[in-house]
Formats: structure tokens, sequence, C-alpha cells
């Protein structure tokens, strides 16, 4: 049984490896088939399409949305959505120009802690409109600040940290009806980031699937067997799809690699043609 990855970040967002590189590794780990969920952005699917032809992979059109749920975030990811939709485009780029308000928010507290960094520095260094902290991790890393992305996100940028500021988010039930409107199918990334926040799994699910949520990802590079097990049994009771990936983003997830995680990631590639069901007929639902 072949294995798919449906969550991979490329240099269109704060992935640090191009998107022909990524699919190349994915080529290299016998995935036959790669979603390219970039934050925020789907510009990098054309990329994914061209090389993944050539290898022979077959790539999903995908994408990461970022909302809110209080004072904490979750990840929608979207798939198989129309990615040229207009639409989908101009809300994503709304979302990009939070970015731009609160990255400057960042840095200038970055420099008030006496650490000597510019935004355009970090622009540089990003290259793509979807600007993410991750991209200011690298910028410390690369001025010996800090030795790793998680030393910079543990002292400087992550929630509750003193270099935090919060951007301005859709709800959970936005970004749903927004990839829902483009033809694709909604799933919660990462659901540990739900019940960090506190909130009780079982009932949020729920309340998302009311809006339109179609899946949850189960199968994720950091989840115990217990969780995996946890969240199968949920996706089973709630009648949502099961979805997984690695979440690589290259050098600031050193030890995530493409289509197996840590090492014990295996997402089945039967996944898949429940997905694409899902998906037709969210697109036949909206022409
Ligand atoms: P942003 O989209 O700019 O708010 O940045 C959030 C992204 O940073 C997440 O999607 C993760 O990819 C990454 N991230 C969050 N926490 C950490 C961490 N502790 N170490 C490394 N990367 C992180
Ligand atoms: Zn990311
Ligand atoms: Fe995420
Ligand atoms: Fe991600």
């Amino acid at each position: 049984m072949s294995r798919i990855d449906l969550h991979l970040h490329t240099v269109h967002s704060d992935g640090s490896f191009s998107v022909a590189e990524v699919v190349r590794r994915a080529h290299r780990a016998t995935v036959t088939a790669l979603a390219i969920t970039d934050h925020d952005i789907v510009s990098g699917i054309p990329e994914a399409i061209a090389t993944g032809a050539e290898l022979g992979i077959e790539i999903i059109p995908g994408v990461e949305i970022s909302s809110r749920i209080g004072d904490n975030e979750l990840h929608i990811l979207g798939y198989f959505l129309n990615w040229q939709d207009p639409t989908l485009n101009q809300r994503l780029g709304t979302l990009r120009a939070s970015r731009h308000s609160r990255n400057p928010q960042i840095i200038e507290r970055l420099r008030t802690l006496g650490l000597d960094v510019t935004y355009e520095e970090v622009k540089t260094l990003a290259g793509t409109d979807a600007v993410g902290r991750p991209h200011i991790a690298r910028l410390l890393m690369e001025k010996h600040y800090v030795e790793s992305a998680k030393e910079a996100f543990d002292r400087y940028l992550a929630n509750g940290r003193p270099a935090y500021v919060a951007r301005e988010l859709p709800q959970p039930a936005e970004a749903i009806t927004w990839i829902k409107a483009a033809g694709g199918v909604a799933v919660l990334a990462h659901p540990t980031w739900a019940t960090s926040a506190g909130e009780d799994l079982e009932p949020l699910l729920a309340t998302l699937k009311s809006t339109g949520l179609g899946g949850i990802e189960v199968h994720y590079s950091t989840h115990t067997k217990r969780q995996t097990t946890k969240y199968l049994g949920l996706a089973k009771k709630l009648d949502l799809l099961i979805t997984g990936g690695s979440d690589f983003h290259g050098i600031t997830k050193p030890d995530v690699e493409v289509g197996i995680g840590r090492g014990g990631l295996k997402v089945s590639e039967k996944l898949l043609e429940p997905l694409r069901k899902a998906a037709t007929q969210a697109y036949l639902l909206t022409s």
C-alpha cells in the first residue's frame, strides 16, 4: 500500500524548500499523492502540478488557512479546491495583508528587546507575500540570536512570549465557508491545537461540522498512537473524513521529513478517494 502526504509547506509560505524540491523529496519517499498546503496562499500549486506530472505524483490543490477561536489559532486545511477562484484569492490576499500589519509590530518588539532586525530583512528572506513567524525565526537563526526556530518561538515569538503579536483572523466557520465556496473540502488541521487551547474536541468538531467541516487530520507527525486512535474514533463517530500529513516545513522543523514525518508516519492512499468524492460533491454544489 503506497503512502500519501496531505500537509506540506514550501517557500511560497514559511517552508524553506522550493515546491520542486518538496515534490522530489516526496518522490524519494515513495509518496504517490501530495497536497501542497501553504499558509494563506495557493501560488505554489502550478509548479507542484508541473513537477508532479514529471515524477508521476498526483498533486491535490490545497491550502492551510489560519483562523482564531478565543485567544487561540485553529488551522483549517482545504483540499481539491479551485485554487484559481478569484473570490478565494481575494480572501487569502486579505489574510496575507493582516500578516503585513502584524509582522512589523513583532519586529518593533524584538528591536525593543535589543535585537538588530528589520522587517525589510524578513521580507527579503521570505521572498513571498505570505510572511510568517518562521521567517522571523530564520532571520534570528541567521543572525545567531538563537540556534533553532524552536528557541526563537520559545524565547520570543510564541503566544505569551515578549514579541508575540496576535493578528486579525477569521473565525473557523468563515475559513470553512471560504474553502467550500471554492469547491474544496475543509479539514481541521493538527487537532491537538484545539485541545491545547482548552477546547473540548468533540463538541467543537460537531459545531464545525454543522458549518461545513468535512474532515479531521487524524495522522500527523507529532501524534502519539493514543491521539491517533482518539481522533480516528471521533472521525467515525461524527462521520468526518480522515486525512493525514507531515506538516513538513524544512529547516524550521528539522525533525520532520516529507511523507514520513518523524519516521513513523504512514498516511494510506486509501484516504484519498473519499476526500476526492466529497470534493466532487462540493464542486457540484457550488457550480
Ligand atoms: P504565523 O503563521 O506567522 O502566525 O506563524 C505560525 C507558524 O509558525 C505555524 O504554522 C508553525 O508552522 C510555526 N510554529 C509555531 N510554533 C512553532 C514552534 N514552537 N517552533 C517552530 N515553528 C513553529
Ligand atoms: Zn507553517
Ligand atoms: Fe498549521
Ligand atoms: Fe501546516
